[in-house]
C-alpha cells in the first residue's frame, strides 16, 4: 500500500527531529521509497530495532521521486533513495542525485555488476535484490515451445493472446531497451508492432493483473516480473491455486541471450542531511537479516549470493541463464524504446 506523505510533513518533522537530537534516540533517517511491497515494513522495523534510528518515510514510484528530488534540489530532506529499476538507479546517477559512500561493507557485500562504478563525481549505487521478467501462459491454451522466447511474443502465431501491462512502465521500457541492444533498432521496432498487433487487450494494471487475466482465459500469455508469481505460488488463498494451477511459466530465452533482470537498489541522496544514518541503512540492506528478507518477504534474489534462504517459490523457479546487459546501456536506450513505442501504439 502506498502512503504518499506531504513532503512539508516530512521537513517538518525531520527539523523537529533535528533540533533535539541531542539523545542517541533521536536519530532519524528520511527515506523516500518507490519499493511498493507491503512486506517491507519489516525492513523498516528490522533497521529501527538494530540501530534506533527512526524512519520517516514518502512513496511514491521511480518517476514520481526522481522528480520531487530535482524539484527539491539543495533543499530535499530525503537522505536514502530506493528505486526498483536499473535504468532509473542509473538515470539517477547520472543527473547528480546521488553522493559517494565509500563503504567497504557494501563493496565487499554487494558484487561488481549490482553496483554503479564510482565515477568521477563520485555518485554511487547499490543494488540489494534482483528479479527476472517472465512469460507465464494458459496452459490450456498454449504451448510453452511457442513462447520461450521474448521474440515469438510477437510473432503471429500468438496473435490475439498477449497482455501486458503499460509498454512504458519501468519494467517493460528496461525489457525492450535490453532487447533493442540485441536485436537492433528495425528489429526491435517491428518486434513491439508485433506485440501491439497480438494484444488482447490495451495494456492496463500491474503484472499480477496479467497473471490473473492469463488463469481466467482472458489473455492466453503475460509478461510478469518473478516475485509477483512467486507470492502467488507461495499464497495459501484458493482463488490464488486455482491461478497457479492454470498457469504455466517460462523463463524466456535460455538458448539465447538469457531471461532479463533488473534490479532494486538505493543511494545516499545528493543532499542528505543525516548522511551517517543513509549509509548505515544501506549496510543495513546488505546485511544477513535483510538480504534474507528480500528472498523470504518480497521473493527476490539477494545481491549476497551466500543469503541463506528459504523461499519454495524460488527454488522451483530453480536455476537459468539470466541476461547480462550494462545498466547504462539499458539506461540509454530506454528513450528509443519509449520513441518506438508512441509510433507503434504501444500504450
Ligand atoms: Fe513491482
Amino acid at each position: 500500500m502506498s502512503v504518499f506523505r506531504p513532503i512539508a510533513q516530512v521537513a517538518i518533522c525531520a527539523a523537529l527531529l533535528a533540533s533535539s537530537a541531542a539523545g542517541a534516540q533521536d536519530k532519524v533517517l528520511n527515506l523516500y521509497s518507490a519499493r511498493h511491497y507491503q512486506t517491507d515494513e519489516a525492513l523498516y522495523s528490522g533497521f529501527t530495532k538494530a540501530t534506533g534510528i527512526k524512519i520517516n518515510r514518502v512513496d511514491a514510484d521511480d518517476a514520481g521521486i526522481l522528480a520531487r528530488l530535482k524539484s527539491e534540489g539543495s533543499a530535499s530532506p530525503a537522505d536514502v533513495i530506493l528505486l526498483v529499476d536499473a535504468a532509473r538507479l542509473w538515470r539517477a546517477e547520472v543527473d547528480g542525485l546521488f553522493q559517494p559512500v565509500h563503504s567497504k561493507l557494501l563493496e565487499t557485500r554487494i558484487p561488481a555488476n549490482l553496483r554503479s562504478k564510482e565515477t568521477s563525481e563520485g555518485s554511487q549505487w547499490f543494488g540489494f535484490s534482483t528479479r527476472a521478467r517472465l512469460v507465464v501462459y494458459s496452459k490450456a491454451t498454449v504451448n510453452s515451445a511457442d513462447v520461450d522466447t521474448y521474440e515469438e511474443l510477437g510473432e503471429p502465431k500468438n496473435k490475439g493472446k498477449l497482455c501486458t501491462r503499460s509498454g512504458s512502465h519501468p519494467y517493460n521500457l528496461s525489457l525492450f531497451g535490453a532487447m533493442l541492444e540485441h536485436l537492433g533498432p528495425p528489429k526491435t521496432e517491428a518486434w513491439l508492432q508485433g506485440m501491439v498487433d497480438n494484444m488482447a487487450r490495451t495494456p492496463k494494471g500491474g503484472d499480477t493483473d496479467q497473471i490473473k487475466a492469463v488463469a481466467s482465459g482472458e489473455c492466453g500469455i503475460a509478461l510478469t516480473n518473478s516475485y509477483y508469481l512467486a507470492r502467488m505460488m507461495r499464497s495459501d488463498k484458493p482463488e490464488d491455486r486455482k491461478v497457479i494451477e492454470r498457469i504455466g511459466v517460462v523463463m524466456p530465452n535460455q538458448a539465447s541471450s538469457g531471461t532479463h533482470m533488473n534490479v532494486a537498489g538505493g543511494a545516499v541522496a545528493r543532499y542528505a542531511k543525516n548522511k551517517a544514518e543513509a549509509v548505515k541503512f544501506l549496510e543495513y540492506l546488505a546485511g544477513n537479516e535483510a538480504q534474507a528478507y528480500f528472498a523470504g518477504g518480497n521473493n527476490e534474489w539477494p545481491a549476497v549470493a551466500s543469503t541463506k534462504r528459504a523461499n519454495p517459490a524460488l527454488d522451483a523457479l530453480g536455476s537459468f541463464k539470466a541476461e547480462k546487459v550494462p545498466v547504462a546501456t539499458i539506461g540509454v536506450n530506454q528513450v528509443k524504446v519509449q520513441q518506438m513505442l508512441d509510433r507503434v501504439g504501444y500504450k
